[in-house]
């Protein structure tokens, strides 16, 4: 695949093309407001969307023909980076045999092996298609185990999109549970309740769980203050609630091992998504053997699903995680390293506020004078509106950020050390350029 385009230093304002242009136009005649997932309308960005023609490594091209290094990665899903050989070589071997059958498969039971073998402590798993779903059941299997309603999360965590936990918080109406969505009545959300992020909160014994993301990576990118995840598996315990970790998409992306390892506390429950898919429809809940047999047949919580350990997701599934070594995560975790500084040292050489925060593999960008550590932080630094302007130089000059400041990078290990010196030379045009604009 081509370059990315290098000629537009001075652009200012990045445009989606004809191509692109025409066919959101379309898209909006007959999909709600022309997308099948909000962020991907780049509503906050004041614009319009490119569509995607096709990706390789480390590169997509959108349908005007114009090739970006892109850190969405499908939100992660995509590790290996896009289209990788041997990913595309499974799912195409496992299609031959049929995509779907409605009866158990090899590849489900080799998937769920190599989880519970990665994941110290996780006994067993059920596969599901999305992350919300995996997060709907593991509540579910702690409301089941526990007899008890309530389950706390935390302002500016995402755990998908099911009712109960929609609630996203940071403001009082959510704290008292109130809906976060329309559609969304007063009593789904009555026993959810919102804490802020890196604050231990006091539980007492009618909580069932406690839900969170180890490292918050839907908010930008918040790691965990030395003592929080510590401080909630003792208060778990006090209270006799159950600790999910929502590793959606931290898990099999800081490490093998998941959040456990790299932050040395250990979940009751867990749930996986994104990377685990290989960038095709897949994620699952695991756990502590109990608590996972209570679900059905075994037991009486209820979960199923037509299409739930697809052969072609396990198929991708399974392509990726054979190809994750250790020494998979050391190499990542040093360029995303190496890339979060040149960053930060680009953009505030254009005189502009900025935290580039990192936790192994996964980074973000705040425009923003001091350490973000919970959703109010996230918010008064996205409220600037520096980050939509950065994201559009950027696009404008051949890299695609996440379309929202509430968003982390993801670097696959398709991107070589070129793709990330070339980046950072990028972003402190596109630093300059946006504060220029300032004056
Ligand atoms: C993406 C995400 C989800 C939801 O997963 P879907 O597959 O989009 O339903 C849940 N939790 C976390 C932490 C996520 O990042």
């Amino acid at each position: 695949m081509a370059e990315p385009a290098t000629a537009v230093e001075h652009e200012s304002r990045w445009e989606p093309g004809e191509a692109s242009r025409r066919l959101f136009s379309r898209a909006c005649e007959v999909i709600p407001g022309g997308v099948n997932s909000p962020v991907r309308a780049f509503g906050s960005i004041g614009t319009s969307p490119y569509f995607v023609h096709r990706a390789k490594g480390a590169r997509v091209e959108d349908v005007d023909g114009n090739t970006y290094i892109d850190y969405v990665q499908s939100w992660g899903a995509s590790i290996l980076g896009h289209a990788h050989r041997d990913v595309l070589r499974a799912v195409a071997r496992a299609a031959e045999s049929g995509t779907t059958f409605g009866a158990p498969t090899e590849a489900e039971v080799r998937l769920a092996e190599v989880l519970c073998a990665s994941v110290e402590g996780c006994e067993r798993v059920r596969l599901v298609s999305s992350g919300t779903e995996a997060t709907m059941t593991a509540v579910r299997i702690a409301r089941g185990a526990s007899g008890r309603a309530k389950v706390v999360k935390f302002a500016g965590c995402y755990h998908g999109h099911s009712d109960a936990l929609l609630a996203e918080g940071g403001s009082g109406v959510a704290t008292l549970g109130l809906p976060g969505s329309a559609g969304v009545p007063e009593s789904a959300v009555a026993d959810t309740v919102v804490a802020p992020f890196n604050v231990v909160p006091a539980l007492d014994r009618s909580v069932a769980a406690v839900i969170v993301e180890p490292a918050a990576a839907n908010m930008g990118l918040v790691p965990p203050a030395p003592g929080f995840l510590e401080g909630l598996r003792a208060a778990c315990d006090d209270a006799g609630a159950l600790l999910v970790f929502d590793e959606v998409i931290t898990g099999f992306r800081l490490d093998r091992a998941g959040a456990a390892r790299v932050f040395g506390v250990r979940p009751d429950l867990w749930t996986f998504g994104k990377v685990i898919g290989g960038g095709l429809p897949l994620a699952a809940v695991g756990g502590r053997r109990d608590l996972m047999e209570s679900l059905a047949p075994l037991g009486p919580v209820y979960q199923a699903g037509t299409l739930s350990g697809n052969p072609l997701a396990t198929a991708a599934g399974l392509a990726v995680l054979e190809r994750l070594e250790p020494q998979a995560y050391e190499q990542l975790a040093g360029r995303v390293g190496r890339l979060a500084s040149g960053l930060a040292e680009a953009i505030a050489a254009a005189g502009l506020p900025v935290q580039v925060p990192v936790c192994r593999t996964l980074f973000s960008v705040y425009f923003a004078e001091s350490p973000v550590r919970d959703y109010e932080g996230a918010r008064r630094a996205a409220r600037n509106g520096l980050y939509r302007h950065f994201f559009l130089a950027m696009l404008a000059r051949g890299v695609a950020l996440a379309p929202s400041a509430y968003e982390v990078g993801f670097v696959s290990l398709a991107h070589e050390e070129a793709d990330l010196e070339r980046t950072v030379e990028l972003a402190a045009g596109a630093a300059r350029e946006v504060a220029e604009a300032l004056q």
